[in-house]
């Protein structure tokens, strides 16, 4: 193998989120999950108290700083997820055509009645629009309304038990999607010091700078991940991408809130628009959903990973693979093994993401020097590039064009090496504050950190970027790395 390419495979490109949960949440199973290859932890808001949550984070952190690793958490509001309520005896049983009803008066379920926890439904709601419970598996149509009761036809029947999700595809929910349980988790968030945060059924911009008002009233404003999975989300995409820090593919709902069939190709047009914006893009939800309860995943779900990075998505995640599932550390072994068997072939055919530089219209001066130090370090063949970036936002815009050279994110902040961890490719690096004077010097450290190391190889510094636009001097340069 040739040195470059020894040098360029040792690291993964497309980083992988792992949800933790009752099966994970414990230092051992967290140490476990980052030497297979975690790079983000998510916590599920829709589940679990915040003391459970501030011992998991908390625990997170140590585990990450003992490995020397930079381990970003993400904290997933649950927002207006509508759920049905309980009933007397756990669950009831739908019969096709049989007539139900669904209410929004407070109450317990029972058979042929179900409470709705979102108890504005009957005003969203018209005759002849679909409700879908449990993830979609049950199917009922509206028949009529009456006061705070919504009578429905069954059309798919079957077992319906407490607490399960409830989607309305054909109506617009007027619910905010910031709700006061949301309100409580964001600020947890803040005080713990999230590295993201990820906001549900973002239906426009709004929503999102909604919320980044709420963390602004409350002085800290964290990174917020935008969650598609409704079709109004779909039709005010780009201002969604514009305003968010990121967006994730959330497939579970999207894909009972539209034809499951139209989410492939939506997957795939997401994942360049958030490039083109230079965000980062999660693809989320089933991913190795067998693995729950089985130690192989389908071979389904193995094309589905590996399609995930040939359209060079920033990350794929894990739910209850691995918060719930049996063997979640074996899950993200395997999720590992796959996207590294695409990677080794997108490198060897230069191409690791479609171009897309070509096509933009207004190329900013961070994308045309981004564009031409991928190419730079393709041509030459270069062992790394370095990229130093206090806000991370440098890094992002490199990240985004896929560069085939390892990409050292290098930052004084350890908020933005962490942040940095849920981009394609980015390997964050933290230099301390006084060495910043000499890149000379230290490329030379990182390279040695990093084992870049050989007499006479090169790495490119892409340096001179600035947050205030005005300031910007960009400069390439290119430097050899020694060994001592
Ligand atoms: P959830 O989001 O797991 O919070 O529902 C992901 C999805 O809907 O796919
Ligand atoms: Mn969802």
């Amino acid at each position: 193998m040739q040195s470059h390419q020894k040098v360029s495979l040792r690291w993964r490109r497309t980083k992988i989120i792992a949800t933790i949960g009752p099966a994970t949440d414990h230092a051992k199973n967290i140490a476990d999950l980052i030497k297979a290859g975690v790079n983000v932890f998510r916590l599920n808001m829709s589940h679990g108290e915040h003391a459970q949550h501030e011992k998991v984070f908390e625990r997170i952190r140590r585990c990450a700083k003992k490995m020397d690793a930079h381990i970003a958490i993400l904290m997933d509001l649950c927002g207006p997820k509508i759920r049905v309520g309980r009933f007397e005896n756990g669950s009831i049983t739908l019969k096709k055509n049989s007539e139900v009803i669904i209410s929004c008066r407070a109450g317990i379920g029972r058979e042929g009645y179900i409470i709705s926890q979102y108890r504005q439904l009957y005003k969203d709601v018209k005759p002849r629009d679909r409700i879908l419970l449990d993830d979609g598996n049950l199917e009922c149509r509206v028949v009529e309304i009456k006061g705070k009761d919504v009578v429905c036809k069954v059309v798919y029947g079957g077992e319906l038990k407490d607490n399960k999700g409830l989607n309305l595809p054909d109506s617009s929910v007027s619910a905010s999607s910031l709700t006061a349980k949301d309100k409580r988790d964001v600020e947890l968030a803040m005080r713990l010091g999230a590295d993201y945060v990820a906001l549900s059924f973002v239906r426009s911009a709004r929503d999102i700078i909604n919320l980044k008002k709420y963390m602004h009233r409350m002085d800290r404003e964290l990174p917020i991940i935008a969650k598609i999975e409704k079709p109004e989300a779909i039709s005010n995409i780009d201002e969604i991408v514009k305003n968010a820090y990121g967006i994730m593919i959330a497939r579970g709902d999207l894909g009972i809130e539209l034809p499951a069939e139209q989410v492939p190709l939506i997957q795939k047009d997401l994942i360049n628009r958030a490039r083109y914006h230079h965000r980062p893009v999660i693809v989320a939800t089933q991913m190795m959903e067998s693995m729950i309860t089985h130690a192989r995943p389908t071979r389904a779900e193995v094309g589905d990973v590996a399609n995930a990075a040939l359209s060079s998505t920033d990350a794929v995640m894990l739910s209850a693979e691995t918060a719930v599932g049996k063997y979640p550390v074996t899950t993200v072994r395997i999720m590992d093994r796959i996207l590294r068997e695409i990677e080794r072939n997108q490198w060897a055919s230069n191409r690791f993401g479609e171009d897309l530089y070509h096509s933009d219209e207004h190329p900013s001066s961070r994308k045309a020097i981004a564009h031409a130090a991928c190419t730079l370090a393709q041509d030459l063949k270069l062992q790394g590039i370095l990229v130093p970036t206090r806000s991370g936002h440098t890094a992002a815009v490199l990240s985004a064009r896929r560069p085939s050279s390892p990409l050292l994110g290098v930052s004084t902040q350890l908020v933005t090496c962490r942040k940095l961890a849920i981009h394609w490719g980015i390997l964050p690096f933290l230099m301390k504050e006084e060495k910043v004077r000499n890149w000379q010097v230290l490329s030379q450290e990182i390279s040695k950190h990093f084992k870049l190391m050989r007499t006479g190889n090169r790495v490119l510094l892409v340096s001179g970027f600035n947050d205030n636009e005005m300031l910007n001097e960009p400069a390439l340069k290119i430097i050899k790395v020694h060994r001592e």
